[in-house]
């Protein structure tokens, strides 16, 4: 089971543990070495770029390339997000074939879709917030193709319970899968399933050659839907804002944690919990909790439950600095950047190759061998 520390100390002690080689021969199984940092990166605590960094200063770049490429995973669906907008929530290439229904299969709510790896990486997710790559591409898949479900809405049900969510890897993940943004619908047999996940089941409605993928009738255990009417309750913050009119503002929120940013600045540190963000984004109690564990690395930092616009009448002028993010686009103030991997390698690359190409030179030549 993992446990996610919440100790910026503890987090930055998982880098030296990561091992690059085991890493890209056993990634694609649940028991292999893979890094667990999503939850870190995902809530900006660490980046992308501090990560590739340490790599390059402990490993050669050939024994890191493929963790390389999928940190690199990230920047791209960020830089899709960032250059094209809310249109991520949308098909993006194509249109979803063989669409039955735009609401959530109850099985994956459940955990009774009957593909038994599958139903066990649900309650994982449940129980600890997280799910291997691997059976997050399974479940969607089933969901997609054997459900014939929209991706919509089912991934907005497994951002809900992520540790991790970000709404980037999330949703065009789905896409992915769904055959949207990608050229072939992806598709796992039992056998496959199998291999990676250690489960000896057969006789499942994925128990079959590929030819005969996906079913051509929903399976009975995919039938039911259910309409996914989540939210996230916001901490009730009784106390109002103490703000020193000489200091400037830091602003943190989902996607920025980072205890780094403006370290050793003497600022009003600020956690802002929009509701509007959080009606069109929900996310878990669990997740929610989580974030207000990381919220301990910041020191004096207040939380506000909040618009934007009211911080900003309560801020009475002071500047506020924020880091760059698609779903701050309405905030206004002194703007950041965030830390990218390759940060001259900017706006939109129909595939993730495309981008690869272009910043795969400039990733190498950080490392010395
Ligand atoms: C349907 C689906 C939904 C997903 N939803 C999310 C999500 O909400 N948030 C999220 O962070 N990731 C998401 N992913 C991507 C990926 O599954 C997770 O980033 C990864 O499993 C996190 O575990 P890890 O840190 O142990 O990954 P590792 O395998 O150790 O990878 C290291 C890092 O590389 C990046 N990475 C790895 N694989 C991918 C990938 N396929 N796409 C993008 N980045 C990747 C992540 O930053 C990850 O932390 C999703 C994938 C799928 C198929």
């Amino acid at each position: 089971m993992p446990h996610f520390p919440h100790h910026y100390e503890d987090i930055l002690a998982l880098l030296p543990g990561i091992r690059p080689q085991q890493y890209s021969r056993t990634r694609n199984f649940t028991t292999g070495a893979v890094t667990r940092l999503s939850p870190f990166l995902s809530r900006g605590v660490i980046s992308t770029r501090m990560v590739m960094l340490h790599l390059a200063q402990h490993h050669s770049y050939i024994a890191c390339e493929r963790l390389l490429q999928e940190l690199a995973w990230r920047d791209y669906y960020q830089r899709v997000w960032q250059s094209v907008g809310h249109s991520i929530n949308a098909d993006m290439r194509r249109a979803q074939e063989r669409v039955h229904t735009h609401l959530l299969p109850t099985a994956l709510d459940k955990a009774e879709t009957g593909i038994e790896a599958i139903d066990a990486a649900i309650r994982e997710l449940y129980n600890t917030g997280y799910m291997h790559n691997h059976c997050r591409m399974y479940t969607a898949s089933v969901a997609c193709h054997a459900a014939q479900a929209h991706w919509l809405q089912p991934a907005r049900w497994m951002y809900y319970h992520l540790l991790d969510g970000d709404w980037a890897s999330n949703a065009l993940s789905w896409q992915w899968v769904a055959g949207t943004f990608s050229n072939k619908i992806y598709l796992a047999n039992q056998e496959n399933i199998n291999n990676y996940t250690g489960s000896k089941q057969t006789g499942s409605f994925l128990d079959t050659s590929y030819q005969m993928l996906p079913p051509s009738a929903i399976p009975e255990s995919l039938r039911e839907v259910v309409s996914f009417e989540a939210q996230t309750i916001l901490p009730a913050v009784a106390h109002e804002l103490q703000l020193d009119q000489q200091k400037p503002i830091l602003l943190y929120n989902y996607y920025n944690m980072d205890p780094s940013w403006h370290a050793g600045t003497d600022a009003n540190r600020i956690l802002l919990l929009e509701p509007e963000v959080f009606a069109q984004y929900p996310v878990s109690e669990h997740c929610l909790q989580f974030l207000l564990r990381l919220a301990e690395n910041l020191p004096g930092l207040q939380v506000y439950c909040g618009s934007f616009d009211a911080l900003h009448t309560a801020a009475k002028g002071a500047t506020i600095h924020f880091k760059e993010h698609p779903l701050n686009t309405h905030y206004s103030g002194a703007l950041e950047a965030r830390d990218w991997m390759v940060p001259e390698v900017q706006g939109f690359h129909p595939s993730f190759f495309s981008y690869w190409k272009k910043i795969q030179g400039r990733i190498r030549a950080q490392f010395s061998s």
